[in-house]
């Protein structure tokens, strides 16, 4: 029970069936439709293990108005003995028309007599674990509908007014559900008692995120008067005006951060939209109130260009920047050290080698982290909970769609920008068969010839770190033999970081034409004369990582293009996503297709971490009941602790983990 996360017994409570099967009524053989999970019951005919086209054992079973095979492709002796001719068998699963007629592929059987009777409700089958049966869940889980725990934790017109039922009903209604129960709507999680446990949840969700927020909001910070000299200066100093979109977002943030307690807000904004600069007004205003920034990337190579970017915009308003990564020399450390300790450096940039212990700031005013969905959870949270003092502003390319936003980044304030810098042009994006690749290998000379500059992104290989680097190494050599006239580079993750950076360096600087890399180049980086890109085996990358990736070219005025090359044979559902990259331009849309495909604990980086996702809601199906738990929560935090400690309390399980995503 423990391996299922039940050690209470509102764990048992709250373990609610996958599915449910209709063992309510035994279906003629006649009467079957393919596809129905059904109850038959009848003589076994015939039996026999066959060998070919693969071992399998067949029983026939017959009935008065007919027959159909039972079919398994795994078996033990057991089975075979079970299913002898002339056994009274009842069988449960899918029925389906086969070729050679009615057959069930492994259904549940059991020995039969002509008056045993039948299920009175539909049966639950819960999630089970190695030696916890079916059984013995519905025994413990009956004994605990019994134990008086079912008590309402919500006021009555919280649930009244979306016309749910109340807590225990719904229980009772979803661990025993009567025989006329809608079974698809159960199956569905659709009917009132599904939609009142979901709400429960998405509620619980929201209360331990409005209480985290508010916990956070009652700390103090320093409050950031706006800045007067240098943010102008800086403004004024900058080739382009910021857009409509940067220009509310730091205003939002302007705000935010003039008040006393610390901000933690999400900046969200499509690759190019044009992030650093507004990262950079924040951390003027804080420089102007005389507090320390520390702005932290993910990767060396983007930390490393938020440095030279700085240091271009910062230099001529005389700020000190102090550089601090993982890889760096012993002495440029403990350079980099003090002047952060000192309060020299007013801005630190760097990887996550900031916020290691030895590191000690002077007066950290606004820590700010840019790509933020880049880094582990683990990360993540050590970060949100850091001293919880200083602001933090978080940074992210991939962006959220709503439904997560509301839930589980519930507990952060949200700035959009929703517009990209003018005279961009858009990137053609074109799905070509790996077939065709001299055709582009050609074009990729010619853009290159041209002036231009060009990416060629090597393939994912999730199951080998050195697989991809190879992979990698194996292009570099064949594109640099094929195009002896161009400069040819390759950066990849493997490399010392100063190697890194000499390669990107070149590359910036126009003296390497054509870079292969691997994904390490997937953020951030800022390349305007890069025009066109090549990314290889296309159908092995999430959808948001293309975008990002793709992102990396049409930062400059030329026409710019993308060129996925995929593998044949290409599955459907491969073929739909690469569809939704080459039609939208658009990184929400994208964002909310891949979330579609791939489902929140996918989407938010979460899989591996052991953090729980929700379990009953759905943030798709659901989305009426997240906006409904929304409103109710701030009223209730407001109105019934009371109420609000209960829920909490039964919820408390999942609640405690929440907040770490
Ligand atoms: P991202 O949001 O992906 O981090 P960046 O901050 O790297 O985007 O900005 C992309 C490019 O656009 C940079 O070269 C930046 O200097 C430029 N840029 C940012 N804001 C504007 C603007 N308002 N007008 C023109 N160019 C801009
Ligand atoms: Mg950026």
């Amino acid at each position: 029970m423990q391996k299922l996360g039940i050690t209470t017994q509102q764990d048992l409570l709250l373990h609610l069936p996958l599915r449910y099967m209709d063992e309510t009524h035994v279906t003629a053989i006649r009467d079957l439709r393919s596809g129905d999970q059904v109850q038959i019951e009848g003589e076994i005919v015939h039996a026999e293990v066959q060998y070919k086209p693969r071992k399998m054992l067949i029983a026939r079973l017959e009935d008065a108005s007919g027959q159909l095979n039972l079919r398994f492709l795994h078996f033990y002796p057991s089975q075979i003995a079970a299913l002898k001719v002339g056994k009274r068998i009842r069988a449960f699963g899918e029925a389906r028309q086969a070729f050679v007629g009615w057959e069930m592929v492994h259904p549940q059987c059991r020995v039969a007599q002509p008056d045993t009777p039948v299920a009175e409700n539909l049966t639950p089958i819960y999630p089970a674990a190695a030696g916890l049966t079916q059984a013995t869940l519905r025994k413990w889980i009956a004994w605990a509908l019994q134990q008086n725990s079912l008590q309402e934790t919500l006021p009555a017109w919280v649930y009244q007014a979306l016309h749910l039922p109340e807590f225990a009903d719904s229980l009772h209604a979803l661990h025993h559900p009567s025989p006329e129960a809608n079974l698809q709507a159960l199956q569905e999680r659709t009917t009132p008692a599904w939609r009142r446990l979901a709400f429960d949840e998405l509620l619980a969700q929201q209360l331990s995120m409005r209480r985290h927020y508010a916990r956070r909001r009652s700390l103090g910070a320093p409050a950031l008067l706006p800045s007067t000299k240098l943010v102008p200066a800086l403004l004024q100093s900058l080739p382009f005006t910021l857009t409509a979109a940067q220009q509310k977002v730091v205003q939002e943030i302007t705000q935010d951060l003039a008040l006393a307690y610390p901000m933690q807000r999400l900046l969200q904004g499509d690759v190019g939209s044009g992030k650093t600069i507004v990262a950079t007004v924040a951390a003027l205003q804080a420089m102007e109130n005389g507090w320390q920034v520390a702005i932290m990337a993910p990767t060396e190579i983007l930390a490393e260009q938020h440095y030279q970017k700085m240091q271009s915009w910062l230099a001529p308003l005389a700020i000190e920047i102090a550089w601090l990564v993982g890889s760096q020399g012993k002495k440029a450390r403990t350079t980099a050290l003090e002047a952060i300790a000192n309060g020299r450096a007013k801005l630190a940039v760097g990887t996550h080698a900031l916020f290691q212990e030895q590191v000690q700031f002077a007066n950290l005013g606004l820590s700010i982290v840019d790509e933020q969905h880049r880094f582990g959870v683990q990360q993540r949270l050590s970060l949100r909970q850091k001293g919880a003092q200083p602001h933090q502003l978080m940074m992210s390319a991939t962006p959220i769609p709503r439904t997560l936003s509301m839930s589980y980044y519930a507990d952060l304030d949200v700035s959009v920008i929703d517009e990209l810098p003018p005279g961009r042009s858009p990137v053609a994006t074109r799905l070509v068969s790996d077939a065709r690749r001299d055709e582009v290998l050609e074009r990729v000379h010619e853009a290159c010839s041209q002036g231009r500059q060009a990416y060629w992104v090597c393939p994912l290989i999730e199951e080998s770190e050195t697989l991809q680097l190879q992979t990698a190494q194996d292009t570099y050599a064949l594109l640099s033999e094929s195009f002896p006239d161009l400069h040819t580079g390759l950066i990849h993750g493997r490399m010392k970081a100063a190697e890194k950076q000499a390669v990107m360096e070149a590359f910036s600087a126009g003296a390497i034409q054509l870079l292969v890399a691997t994904t390490v180049i997937e953020v951030g980086v800022d390349v305007p004369n890069a025009s066109l890109m090549v990314i290889e085996h296309a159908e092995r990358f999430g959808l948001s990582q293309l975008h990002q990736l793709r992102g990396r070219v049409g930062r400059g005025a030329a026409q710019s293009a993308c060129i996925l090359l995929y593998q044949q044979p290409l599955s459907e559902t491969a073929r739909a996503r690469l569809k939704i990259i080459r039609e939208s331009a658009d990184g929400f849309e994208i964002a909310k297709a891949d979330l579609h495909l791939r489902g929140p604990g996918e989407f938010l980086g979460l899989r591996q971490s052991g953090v729980p996702m929700l379990k009953i809601a759905d943030l798709e199906r659901d989305v009426d009941l997240l906006e409904q738990a929304q409103a109710n929560a701030e009223k209730l935090l407001q109105q019934h602790p009371e109420a609000v400690a209960l829920h909490l309390q039964r919820w408390m399980n999942q609640a405690e983990e929440w907040v770490k995503v």
